[in-house]
């Protein structure tokens, strides 16, 4: 957590010095139509860290008030995803709990002449509510009596009226400046299986009536939402205040999470997985937890990241390489380091003989600088990019005639290039300089290459997978998402690691020179599957 208190916190401190609130109840509020994204993750660390902070409560509150879209399966993905991030709910509760007080208290607004059975349809009521500029116009049905509202809501209830033939609505100000006050539809009629009540309903409270109710009955004292919530607030209000509700929760508003390069839409995300542009909501290049969890990114880091960002008041977007910042920052810290080649470059070393183990440091941050042994012999692997037939000026990896030198092992000079039939470079022919090795050099050569190696005689056979963004840049304003689609945004190589980072599990790794890598389990079998790339070279 932040150690200085948000702008939500400031209010909350103040209420309780000033005994307005005695205890702080939370809720995180998703609608079960799809799986987390990183944006959801800064509403949840918000939620569960005002629990934490202020020893409150916090509730795990699904909003399912719209069963066409709602399934099961999001609610466990939901559920595994707060999990994964460390924060426990304190109750489960879900708006389908609550469908019958719900129903309720539409009655007592009805009695109270507060609300109203109008049969005109969706298109009629949308056209009749007016805009910015002009008042909207009162509905023919506003001023039904009350008994003839009560009967008629009721008959909706019993299923006698087809699907959008009534609906109720508040009776609140047509000539309201806020267009969200006039006369908002509150119970709509719909003929939907819902995945917890199946069809014991078919008709729905709509989300901004029921969503005041819900938090009242779990006694929520601070509902935090997004900004675009901001205009609805008078109508949350509106619904406490006809209801006498006492407490009354306080809604308040936060800026959404922006990130540059992420889709953030769980209609887009939903698009992906559907159409096959991914492998499913847990792909690695997916911003759902989920995919990020796959990807390897620890959720400390996913925290911290929000923590970082910060709660505020104004909308922005941050850029992606900041997220990528927090995450290189833990893992250089905490990644053990490896090797492997993505492209295998066959390097004989002509005289050497025999072979060994050399000493591998473990990580430069190592307190106690431990290392491990890697095998080394005569034939080796380095990649095809760390050596050039024609080398730039400056050039400091391998070249014919040149030095450089193979991480935590030897000097070595190229001597010879092979080629192979179509004239490609196949093997180099080395001598290694035996006085150089790292940790005992004695040969006072100086090079300024350090390549990465792995030893053919242990390395295994790995495919490795790289990524790039699903999205390609932000320097598209206003486009669709499917317009700025990357099709290129995972790169397969087929390449060589020592055995310790092919088997590494879900323990990161630094490839040396290469990035941040894990094992992923797929359907083809394990792959190294990069978690972040060691320096930011997508938007070169
Ligand atoms: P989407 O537009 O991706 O479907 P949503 O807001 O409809 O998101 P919900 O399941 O309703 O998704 O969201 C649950 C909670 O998470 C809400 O309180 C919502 O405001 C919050 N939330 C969703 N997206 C973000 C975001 N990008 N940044 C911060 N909070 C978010
Ligand atoms: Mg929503």
């Amino acid at each position: 957590m932040a150690e200085t208190a948000n702008f939500i916190e400031q209010i909350i401190e103040e209420e309780l010095s000033e005994g307005k609130v005695s205890s702080i109840k939370t809720r995180f509020p998703p609608e079960p139509n799809g799986y987390l994204h990183i944006g959801h993750a800064k509403s949840i660390c918000l939620n569960f860290g005002i629990k934490e902070k202020y020893r409150g409560k916090c509730n795990l509150f699904f909003d399912d008030t719209n069963p066409s879209k709602e399934k099961t399966e999001f609610v466990d993905a939901i559920r595994e995803d707060i999990r994964w991030l460390g924060f426990t709910w304190d109750e489960e509760t879900y708006a389908s709990d609550y469908f019958e007080q719900i129903y309720e208290f539409a009655l007592k607004l009805i009695a109270d002449g507060k609300a109203f059975v109008c049969d005109m349809s969706a298109a009629e009521i949308s056209a009749s509510r007016g805009s910015l500029t002009e008042g909207g116009k009162e509905s023919p049905w506003r001023n039904r009596s009350v008994e003839e509202n009560l009967r008629l809501f009721r008959e909706m209830r019993a299923g006698k009226y087809a699907d959008g033939e009534k609906c109720l609505r508040a009776k609140i100000d047509m000539a309201s400046p806020n267009i969200n006050l006039r006369d908002p539809v509150i119970y709509r009629i719909l003929r939907q299986p819902h995945h917890r009540t199946g069809d014991k309903w078919c008709i729905y409270p709509m989300y901004d009536y029921a969503h005041p109710i819900c938090d009242y009955l779990q006694g929520v004292t601070h509902s935090l939402c997004t900004l675009e919530f901001e205009d609805h607030r008078p109508l949350y209000d509106w619904v406490g205040i006809n209801l006498g509700f006492s407490p009354k929760p306080r809604q308040i508003e936060f800026a959404r999470l922006n990130v540059t390069n992420l889709v953030m839409s769980k209609r887009y995300l939903k698009k992906l997985v559907e159409d096959g542009s991914v492998d499913g909501w847990d792909d690695p290049r997916m911003p759902t937890l989920s995919g990020l969890r796959r990807r390897g990114v620890p959720p400390e880091v996913l925290k911290d990241f929000c923590a970082r960002v910060g709660v505020s008041k104004a909308n922005s977007e941050v850029q992606i390489s900041y997220f990528e910042a927090c995450i290189r920052e833990y893992m250089n810290l905490n990644a053990e380091r490896a090797m492997a080649v993505l492209k295998p470059l066959k390097v004989t070393l002509t005289d050497y003989e025999g072979e060994e183990e050399l000493d591998f440091e473990i990580n430069p941050n190592d307190q106690e600088k431990r290392t491990r042994k890697i095998s080394f012999s005569k034939t080796l692997y380095i990649d095809a990019d760390d050596f050039a037939l024609d080398p730039p000026p400056k050039y400091h990896r391998l070249k014919k005639d040149g030095y450089v030198r193979l991480k935590n092992a030897y000097i070595i000079r190229c001597d010879e290039v092979i080629f192979g039939e179509n004239g490609e470079v196949k093997e180099l022919l080395c001598s290694h300089i035996a006085s150089s090795k790292s940790g005992s050099d004695t040969s006072g050569v100086k090079v300024k290459g350090v390549i990465q190696w792995v030893d053919a005689a242990t390395a295994e056979d790995v495919e490795i997978r790289r990524y790039e963004h699903l999205l390609c840049d932000e320097q598209y304003p206003g486009q669709d998402f499917s317009e700025r689609m990357n099709a290129h945004s995972v790169h397969v190589y087929r390449g060589k690691a020592e055995p310790y980072a092919a088997h590494c599990g879900e323990k990161p790794l630094q490839l040396m020179r290469v990035g941040y890598f894990k094992e992923l389990k797929t359907a083809e079998g394990s792959v190294l599957s990069e978690i972040f790339s060691l320096k930011d070279n997508f938007n070169k």
